[in-house]
């Protein structure tokens, strides 16, 4: 809980639409997952996610809807219908049961952010086969990892990235086919590889949806890596449930909203939020094949009028790093909702977001293990900067002691907890079942964070358990430092690291970066240092500040202090596959 950032009140009358969630706590009170599962269309308690995404829109009302609009990195723009969907991915679905793929096999997707990336993993759920995407910058090893630990069938690729499959191929036996894109490329596909177009095209646009339980796999994540080695977390059909209520209560999706969230879906959030909150829910989602650019976002959000946008905290430090008259030079009042989750979004971010885009940014957190958001900032409820909101009904998300009971005094801290079961709960790490048994215990799922929660229920992100430092006996939230000091005009970003301490056990360590038309001098030091006792207290403030060009983070954006703390002690640097390379 970081001190000196008031409340920002809702006025529910004054928001731009009545939202989905108009009052938290009766929807608590009412709220079932049965009634979540009855909104979709569940024929003979079967559930297929690719039917509750695309079909059952493309044969009603919503057949000519647009479901997707494409800005591809050139700037040209497709757009491609419910109806148009049904089509492509029924044609990609007959294409893989041409090839004997069946129910339970697991296809790989290893493609930039194109169409038939969204049409192929679809395609995929559609025959109930396991979708496993990969994000598309790993190199050769990380792909061999992962495709060789869920032991993959099917690799899809494009001209431009199949070289980095090329080099691992031979020592991933399980893979019968590789599939290449290649007609955006204009390139031709060798003989051992086989072309889509030339399987796609062909198939019928025709197709029976496999006919999937509730219960039968649907899709395979890989975490970030952030802590370690990512596991390979898995998911099960009924897990659309959880993505489309998700949708409808905590991002307030709404029939006619043009929604983008900025994820690749080789991360969780590109395929929950990127693709099965949005589709369940009929609306239609913005994809960007570009990545990260302040002008091209805002000029985005402008152009298709956004209505409802998804990030993360590391692209809004990037896009307050690149100032507020930037995004004064363009037309941003068709937001209604702006939402953030990855990382803990820093209270300066909140109150920045609602000078710039003239609504609190509303933080919301959950994993891949959990499948769907757990715990949210609802566009009714008040906004504590620093809080990631309360927990989403109908999931008891709490803060426990060392034994699992649960802490009801205000602000004490503790493990972050959920009571398992819910709909998109993950349902092993492949291939490592004695892992997930171990998240499991006192009849709650351990989410590996450390939190408080306060009088009113709203949840506070601490700190991951191996990040929170222990300094003579306090113990500090890297987070709650890396906030203050990021309220300094000079410093971008910080990450926050215990540093080995004979007499303290740790000391607190701070890397900063810059922002631009600063520098290290001996004055900014002083201020930094002085900032931080002022607001931390000489307890918490680091001991040591010091000033680097990058901070390390995960691909997905998320800063690896694992990774500052071996560098600092001169330790193996472990994992890093997932570390962001320039
Ligand atoms: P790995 O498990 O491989 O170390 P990871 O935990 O970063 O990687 P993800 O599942 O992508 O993999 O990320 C989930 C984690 O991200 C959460 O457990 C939490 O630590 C952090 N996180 C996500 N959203 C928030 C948020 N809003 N506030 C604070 N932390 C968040
Ligand atoms: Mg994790």
């Amino acid at each position: 809980m970081i001190e000196g950032y008031p409340e920002i009140a809702r006025d529910v009358a004054s928001l731009k639409r009545a939202p989905n969630l108009g009052d938290w706590a009766a929807l608590r009170e009412s709220f079932s997952w049965d009634d979540m599962w009855a909104e979709l269309d569940t024929p003979g308690g079967l559930i297929n996610m690719a039917h509750e995404c695309i079909d059952r829109h493309a044969n009603g009302a919503n057949a000519d809807k647009p479901a997707i609009i494409w800005q591809a990195a050139d700037d040209h723009v497709e757009t491609y219908t419910y109806g148009d969907f049904k089509r492509q991915s029924n044609k990609v679905a007959n294409a893989l049961k041409g090839l004997g793929i069946e129910k339970g096999e697991r296809v790989f997707i290893l493609s930039d952010r194109i169409p038939e990336l969204y049409f192929s993993c679809f395609g995929i759920l559609k025959i109930g086969a396991i979708m496993a995407p990969l994000f598309s910058a790993f190199g050769p090893e990380p792909i061999k990892e992962r495709v060789a630990r869920a032991e993959g069938s099917v690799i899809i690729t494009t001209p431009k990235l199949l070289p980095k499959v090329n080099a691992i191929r031979s020592q991933l036996p399980s893979v019968r086919h590789v599939i290449v894109i290649a007609h955006r490329e204009g390139a031709t596909v060798a003989p051992e590889d086989i072309d889509y177009a030339s399987i796609v095209d062909p198939a019928s646009e025709e197709f029976e949806v496999e006919r999937t339980g509730a219960e039968d796999w649907s899709v395979m994540h890989f975490t970030s890596g952030t802590t370690g080695l990512p596991k390979g977390a898995a998911h099960v059909h009924n897990a659309i449930v959880g993505h489309y209520a998700t949708g409808k209560y905590a991002l307030d999706l709404q029939p006619d909203d043009i929604y983008w969230c900025t994820a690749d879906p080789g991360w969780v959030t590109g395929t929950s939020y990127g693709m099965f909150a949005p589709f369940s829910n009929g609306v239609t989602a913005l994809i960007d094949e570009a990545g990260f650019a302040a002008r091209r976002w805002y000029r985005l959000i402008q152009d298709h009028r956004v209505t409802v946008w998804y990030t993360a905290p590391t692209a809004i430090r990037l896009l307050m790093r690149s100032g507020e008259s930037l995004p004064a030079q363009f037309d941003l009042s068709s937001l209604r909702f702006v939402g953030s989750v990855g990382e803990p979004l820093n209270p300066e971010a909140v109150v920045w977001g609602n000078r710039v885009f003239e609504q609190p940014i509303l933080d919301n957190w959950w994993q891949t293990e959990t499948g769907s958001i757990m715990c949210a900032n609802y566009p009714s409820q008040p906004v504590r900067p620093g809080s990631m909101g309360r927990p989403f009904p109908g999931v008891h998300v709490t803060v426990v002691d060392d034994e699992g009971n649960e802490l009801t005094e205000p602000a004490a801290e503790g493990a972050l907890v959920v009571q398992p079961p819910w709909p998109s709960m993950f349902r092993t790490y492949w291939n490592d079942q004695e892992r997930y048994d171990s998240r499991f215990k006192n009849g709650w799922y351990y989410t590996g964070d450390r939190a408080k929660r306060d009088e009113d229920g709203y949840i506070w992100f601490v700190g991951r358990d191996d990040d929170v430092i222990n300094t003579a006996g306090h113990l500090v939230s890297p987070f709650e430092v890396e906030s203050v000091l990021i309220e300094h005009p000079a410093v971008a970003e910080a990450g926050v690291i215990g540093k080995p301490d004979e007499v303290a056990m740790e000391v607190v360590k701070a890397f900063v970066t810059l922002n631009e038309g600063h520098s290290e001098t001996p004055e900014l030091m002083r201020e930094l240092n002085r900032h931080c006792r002022d607001r931390l207290g000489p307890a918490v403030a680091p001991r040591e500040i010091a000033v680097i060009d990058i901070l390390p983070k995960t691909r997905s954006g998320k800063i690896m202090r694992r990774l500052l703390k071996a560098r600092e002690l001169g330790l193996p640097e472990g994992d890093t596959s997932t570390l962001e390379e320039d």
